[in-house]
């Protein structure tokens, strides 16, 4: 008799328990063919420098997104269908490399792609995927954190550091990007100063919280010109009272309802592809992170579903 202590060698773990997770029970790509939008897992983490466990994140995630209902409550919006969703499930054993091709074998049948972290460090072979489909790309960064830093720890493979070699290797265009959200205490000055050399500027959460949500919205559209564009969600742009249960919290972030409101103000644009990152369930409360980032994603399908074809 074949051992079966591998689950590889065992039935689908659907045909087990009867109700696989996927994010927001939506189908699992392989059942589908051709969609709109792709939910990918990255349960990836090489550069936490504190507080880890991001690797954990699909999974909370997925479990939060099971109350999200396909009618939304704003006009005419209709997440899915008509827009086909599926999700493609988690990437095994990841690594960079790993990550770069699945990400494209995604796009393959997916014209978006929203993946789920993992931490910071996902962003980069995400980046080498969406370019080699779309070529530069105009990048709004929703973060506490500017993650611009030449060198953290003396690395470059931390989570601080993934947006200078993107901008460094052409992925990004640096002219039309911007950080949204970015607040708390600095290691040294030359932080803010080496970050704005690079050119993008910065829709602080203090800047929200004074000026409004509309405003951040009229300075996003105005920034990110006609270049295909690619959101990356820091789940630590929200406050902690949203979303505790991450890597490097800090007080004075958004509410999860600015995040989206900010999501909906940039409908239409020309959006390729997204992530959320960071969702860290171990040092989450009461789920309220996963819920955040499920519903986050949430937001993501019904802004894809709006964009014209
Ligand atoms: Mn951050
Ligand atoms: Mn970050």
């Amino acid at each position: 008799m074949v051992s079966q202590h591998h689950p590889e060698w065992t039935a689908d773990p659907s045909e087990v328990d009867g109700a696989a997770a996927t994010f927001a029970r939506l189908p699992r790509l392989p059942e589908v063919g051709r969609v709109g939008t792709a939910v990918l897992g990255v349960p990836l983490e090489s550069g936490a420098s504190r507080r880890p466990g991001a690797r954990f994140g699909p999974a909370a995630v997925r479990a939060a997104s099971r109350l999200l209902r396909a009618d939304d409550p704003q006009p005419g919006v209709q997440p899915w269908p008509p827009q086909p969703a599926a999700d493609a499930g988690d990437i095994a054993a990841p690594d960079a490399e790993r990550v770069s091709a699945a990400a494209g074998q995604v796009l393959d049948r997916a014209e978006r792609l929203i993946a789920i972290g993992g931490d910071h460090t996902i962003v980069s072979p995400l980046l080498r995927a969406m370019h080699q489909r779309h070529g530069p790309l105009a990048l709004i960064h929703f973060d506490a954190h500017l993650d611009t830093w030449d060198t953290a720890m003396a690395t470059r493979h931390t989570h601080g550091v993934p947006f200078r070699p993107a901008i460094e290797a052409g992925l990004l265009d640096r002219y039309c990007s911007a950080h949204v959200g970015s607040r708390g205490s600095r290691y040294d000055t030359p932080e803010l100063s080496e970050d704005r050399e690079l050119g993008y500027p910065t829709v602080s959460a203090e800047d929200i919280a004074r000026d409004g949500v509309d405003r951040a919205i009229d300075r996003l559209r105005e920034r990110v010109g006609a270049l295909p564009i690619y959101l990356s969600i820091d789940i630590d742009v929200l406050d902690p009272a949203h979303a505790p249960g991450t890597a490097s919290p800090e007080p004075g972030g958004l509410t999860t309802r600015e995040l989206q409101l900010l999501l909906r103000g940039l409908g239409d644009l020309p959006i390729v592809g997204a992530d959320i990152i960071e969702v860290s369930p171990a040092h989450d409360h009461a789920g309220l992170t996963a819920l955040a980032a499920a519903n986050t994603g949430y937001e993501l399908l019904a802004l894809f579903a709006r964009i014209p074809r």
